[in-house]
C-alpha cells in the first residue's frame, strides 16, 4: 500500500526587515555605533617600539594576538633592535617562535626585514608605505599596523580577517582581495577615523560578529546591519 505523503512543511516566516535608511545615515550610524561600543578599542599586541610593533605583526598572520604576546618577552629580549636580528640566522629564531605557526616562513621574514632595515634605512623601521612595503614578509596589513599604531599615520585601513568579514556582512564591501575592501573601506570612511574603525572592527568581530553564529542580539550597530547571516533582528 502507498505509503500517505506527510503534509509539506510551513516555511520559516521570514524576519521582518526595517526600511534601509539612505546609505550615507547608515554609514554614519555604523561608525558612530562603533566608536559608542568600542571607545577604548586598541592594537591588542604588545610592544614598546616600533621593531616590537613590526615583529609582533608579522608574527600574528594566522596566530592569534594572545599567542604572539606569550612568545615576544623572550624574543624581544635575545633581539631587541633589527641590528640583532640581522646578524642571525632564520634558524636561530625559529625555536622561539614555533608555537605561532608558520615559523619557518616567519623566520624567514624576520631576519630579512631586520637585514633589510639595517641595510637601507639606518636600522631604525621606516615610517612610510613605501618603504615598509620593501621590507620581506611586510604587506599592507602589516604596513598599515605599524603605521598607524606607532606612527600615528592614517595610510590605510587594516584589513584582516575580522576586518573582512564584518565589511562584507556591514556591506561597506562586496569585494574578496584584502586590497579592494581596503580601498572601498579608504572611499566611505573618513581617514581621521581610518585606524579608530581598524582597532574598532577588530574587537567587534572578536567579540560579537564571530564568524559562526554573529550575536547580533548584543551587537550595536544592529539595526544598520542587513546582512544574510543575521541571527537576530529587531
Ligand atoms: S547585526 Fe550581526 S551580522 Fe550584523 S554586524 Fe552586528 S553582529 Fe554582525
Amino acid at each position: 500500500m502507498a505509503k500517505a505523503s506527510s503534509p509539506p512543511r510551513a516555511r520559516k516566516a521570514a524576519p521582518p526587515r526595517r526600511p534601509r535608511p539612505p546609505e550615507a545615515d547608515r554609514q554614519r550610524g555604523i561608525l558612530a555605533g562603533l566608536a559608542a561600543a568600542y571607545p577604548h578599542a586598541h592594537c591588542a599586541l604588545t610592544h614598546r617600539n616600533a621593531w616590537e610593533l613590526l615583529v609582533a605583526t608579522i608574527l600574528s598572520a594566522q596566530c592569534t594576538d594572545a599567542r604572539v604576546n606569550q612568545v615576544t618577552p623572550a624574543l624581544f629580549a635575545e633581539f631587541p633592535t633589527p641590528a640583532a636580528m640581522a646578524r642571525m640566522e632564520p634558524e636561530a629564531v625559529e625555536p622561539l617562535i614555533r608555537s605561532t605557526g608558520f615559523y619557518h616562513n616567519k623566520a624567514k621574514s624576520l631576519v630579512g626585514a631586520a637585514r633589510k632595515i639595517v641595510a637601507d634605512y639606518g636600522g631604525k623601521v621606516p615610517d612610510t608605505m613605501e618603504a615598509l612595503l620593501t621590507l620581506p614578509g611586510v604587506a599592507r596589513k602589516t604596513a598599515n599596523v605599524v603605521l598607524g599604531v606607532w606612527f600615528h599615520k592614517a595610510t590605510g585601513v587594516v584589513v584582516d580577517t575580522h576586518v573582512q568579514r564584518v565589511s562584507r556582512r556591514l556591506e561597506l564591501t562586496r569585494e574578496e582581495d584584502p586590497k579592494r575592501i581596503e580601498a572601498d573601506l579608504m572611499r566611505q570612511i573618513p581617514q581621521e577615523q581610518w585606524i579608530d574603525f581598524s582597532h574598532r572592527v577588530i574587537w567587534h568581530g572578536r567579540q560579537i560578529c564571530v564568524a559562526r553564529k554573529p550575536k547580533c542580539i548584543d551587537c550595536a550597530i544592529e539595526k544598520f546591519c542587513f546582512s544574510a547571516d543575521k541571527t537576530w533582528w529587531s
